[in-house]
């Protein structure tokens, strides 16, 4: 479907009015990059805007028009969109970030190269689950521009059975937490029902949201009614549900569904990564992977490790196949009921490479029956509006922050050419296909040399 009419046009007219003004302050500094000719998907709703302008100065869009209604700025640099499809960037809502300082014998070069391949993969928003120390300042340096990746927003340190001690020292915790300025609140397994109420409670008081894994003690009831903001993997609904080893129906679900939906919680699925941890997931087809070359060897082998040791807390073996058709009907359940679905793949973890996971989650929730567009939705405008206090993106509208993704053909009619960008557009900063392909190749070739030295 195709919306002009007189109405949008008339509103365009008044962008093209008023942009002079707002163009000139910065117009000395700031170059104005141009999409031209382009089809857009603006998120904020289904459909597409044909043979558009969209125009970029610093990290903001200035204006969105049809192509004949918006003059191009002298000076401005031109990025041909025709026959291309220009949408907002993608999100990571369970994403990590390596720390800045030399760890465990990771190369010096890791956490750019994370950083790059979240842009590869057409993610410009991460929220980091888990701080480090420094992280903050790394935040900083992306926000500034002094080093590239995707805009980062970041839960501190895990609050867990080794960092809580007490009610009263969780609430401290809270507090210190809110105060250096990270933006969530980690929460790992191991807390009690006390201590994880007294993190809700300090939280709520500090306006700082919690979020993450649900301590066995609490049970995803609890975490639900005392306001964590996400929940993520989904592994707490299947450990209350039984869904390890015994196949679920709806009716098994409807009350946990319909409760997340009464409180408004979201939820970030990490199916292919669960596949993986339960054991569902094929290791011929985990190896096959292409984007594993990017991957240091010590990364590898410790994924690696995992799958050999066939283990560990969340290991279903024979009945895993009956797990992840739980977790995809889970899933289903979810979307039916109106519950916000956020887009997240824990990258990097076990086979999920940073932004170019997405390959591997987004035909998972395609299955469990999320429609084209709300999968996009679900990178892009919703997390608009989960981060909406902290600014304005996820559509393609004047105003809000510079990330954009340029795609071969509708991503409404095929996921998949959202794998391959012919460009990612990082808070006004403009990586076309060959400066994606040539860091990519970098990062390919430092694998390997790192890997000769071995
Ligand atoms: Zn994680």
């Amino acid at each position: 479907m195709v919306r002009s009419g007189f109405f949008f046009s008339c509103l365009m007219l008044l962008a093209i009015i008023s942009l002079p003004a707002q163009a000139k302050s910065a117009a000395t500094t700031e170059l104005i990059t141009v999409f031209d000719h382009v089809q857009v998907l603006p998120m904020d709703s289904d459909q597409l805007l044909l043979n558009q302008r969209v125009l970029v100065q610093g990290d903001r869009i200035l204006a969105v028009a049809a192509a004949v209604e918006l003059e191009i700025p002298a000076g401005a640099v031109v990025i041909d969109g025709q026959g291309r499809y220009l949408l907002p960037g993608l999100a990571e809502m369970h994403g990590h970030v390596p720390p800045t300082v030399d760890f465990s014998g990771m190369p010096a070069r890791y956490l750019d190269d994370v950083l790059l391949l979240y842009l590869a993969g057409g993610v410009t928003t991460v929220r980091g689950m888990l701080g480090h120390e420094h992280q903050l300042r790394l935040k900083e340096d992306i926000a500034s521009g002094k080093r590239l990746g995707p805009t980062l927003y970041l839960a501190g340190p895990s609050f867990n059975q080794h960092t809580v001690t007490s009610p009263q020292q969780a609430r401290e915790r809270v507090q210190q937490h809110k105060a250096e300025g990270w933006d969530l609140l980690k929460i790992h397994p191991g807390l009690n029902l006390e201590q994880y109420q007294a993190i809700a409670d300090e939280a709520r008081k500090q306006g700082i949201d919690f979020a993450g894994h649900v301590p066995e003690a609490v049970g995803i009831e609890q975490a639900i009614k005392l306001g964590s903001r996400t929940i993520d993997h989904l592994d707490g609904y299947m450990a209350a549900l039984g869904g390890f080893d015994t196949p679920l129906t709806e009716q098994d679900m409807a009350e946990l569904v319909a409760l997340t939906k009464e409180y408004q919680v979201a939820v970030v699925p990490t199916q292919a990564l669960w596949q993986t941890i339960i054991g569902a997931a094929d290791r011929e087809h985990l190896e096959s992977f292409d984007e594993l070359k990017y991957m240091p060897a010590r990364v590898l082998s410790g994924w690696r490790r995992y799958l050999d040791s066939a283990s560990g807390a969340y290991y279903t073996g024979e009945t895993a196949a009956i797990h992840a058709e739980n977790r995809q009907r889970l899933l289903s359940a979810l979307y039916q009921a109106g519950v916000t679905i956020l887009m997240g793949t824990d990258a990097p973890q076990l086979y999920s490479v940073p932004g170019l996971s997405l390959r591997r989650e987004l035909p998972l929730m395609a299955a469990a029956g999320m429609s084209h567009y709300d999968i996009l939705r679900s990178g892009t405008v919703l997390v608009g509006e989960y981060f909406a206090d902290q600014d304005s993106f996820g559509q393609v509208r004047a105003g809000h922050r510079a990330d954009l993704l340029l795609v071969d053909a509708n991503p409404l009619d095929d996921l998949s050419v959202l794998y391959q960008p012919a460009g990612v557009m990082v808070r006004g900063q403009w990586l076309s296909r060959a400066e994606l392909d040539a860091k990519l190749a970098e990062i390919e070739a430092a694998r390997i040399a790192e890997n000769r030295g071995r």
